[in-house]
């Protein structure tokens, strides 16, 4: 199963031609080692096997159980938002993000593990409502490989944006955030994604839909005060912008899931170190 190619040709992760596994570089577009040292194919595999929606499902889902037993006597219960949330350590030592935790705590890499976090049920439940029904048309579009890629980068610029606006003490709604979680940010990131292939193949329909979307979102933030709308404003920001640099019209190639490999084990790591950064606060 696990490998080497030492025969034959793969496809250029470059440039999309087929070139020798063995060759030093591309014989089309130069790119050095096409054959990534015979390990093209396996990285190929991988990517056209990873179920990336169901990671964040599970995942989300886990995480938020973990939250909620981390500390039960936490858990509120008050009104519609407030349905079963977990305490506030538990989420801060799993990896909130915000002003308070990046700037305030020097846990910058928390603007990775806080999507992964929810403050409700209501939260998570709608979160991943949204999640289940747009990362497979994300998927379908840039391929699995640019969505985890896409997903990511939307996650640390929207966190990123909202600890650094909640650091500036402006009024509602212009505040950013001085703790927080949720994976919508990268659920804006998508939105993005969503307009950025509808502008770069021409059509309307989809940008017309996806717009529409985020009008209502917006709304709902200036109607809501928990909302944090610069993580949505930045999460959209960072995926369009990921979106349009990804060209969405070219070959999802082995490059692409290597990127999307190295993202997951950064955002696995951003949730080890923040447990084990966070531990001895509570001590
Ligand atoms: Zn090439």
């Amino acid at each position: 199963m696990f490998q080497r190619q030492t025969s034959g040709s793969v496809v250029c992760p470059s440039c999309g031609r087929l070139v020798g596994v063995q060759e030093p570089s591309c014989y089309n577009c130069g790119q050095f080692r096409p054959g990534l040292w015979g390990y093209a194919p396996l990285i190929n595999q991988f990517g056209r096997n990873l179920g990336f929606t169901e990671i964040v499902l599970f995942g989300c889902a886990g995480m938020y159980v973990i939250t909620l037993l981390g500390d039960p006597s936490a858990i509120g219960g008050g009104g519609l938002f407030g349905l079963l949330s977990p305490g506030q350590r538990p989420l801060f030592l799993m990896g909130a993000s915000g002003a308070f935790p990046v700037f305030g705590a020097g846990r910058w890499w928390t603007v990775l593990s806080a999507a992964w976090l929810h403050g409700g049920l209501l939260h998570i439940a709608m979160n991943m409502m949204w999640l289940r029904q747009l990362m497979p048309a994300v998927s379908q579009l840039y391929g699995v490989g640019r969505l985890v890629i896409i997903y990511t980068v939307a996650s640390i610029v929207g966190f990123g944006m909202t600890s650094f606006m909640g650091i500036l003490s402006l009024p509602w709604p212009l505040q950013g955030a001085g703790f927080t979680v949720g994976a919508s940010a990268p659920l804006f990131g998508l939105f993005g994604a969503l307009i950025a292939y509808s502008r770069r193949v021409g059509t309307t329909d989809i940008g017309q839909q996806v717009w529409r979307w985020v009008i209502m979102f917006v709304v709902i933030g200036l109607l809501l005060p928990m909302v944090d709308n610069w993580a949505h404003v930045g999460g959209f920001a960072g995926g369009y912008l990921a979106a349009r640099w990804l060209d969405p019209l070219k070959e999802e190639t082995a490059r692409h899931y290597l990127g999307a490999f190295v993202c997951l084990v950064l955002t696995f790591a951003s949730i080890v170190a923040s447990f084990f950064h966070g531990a001895p606060f509570f001590q």
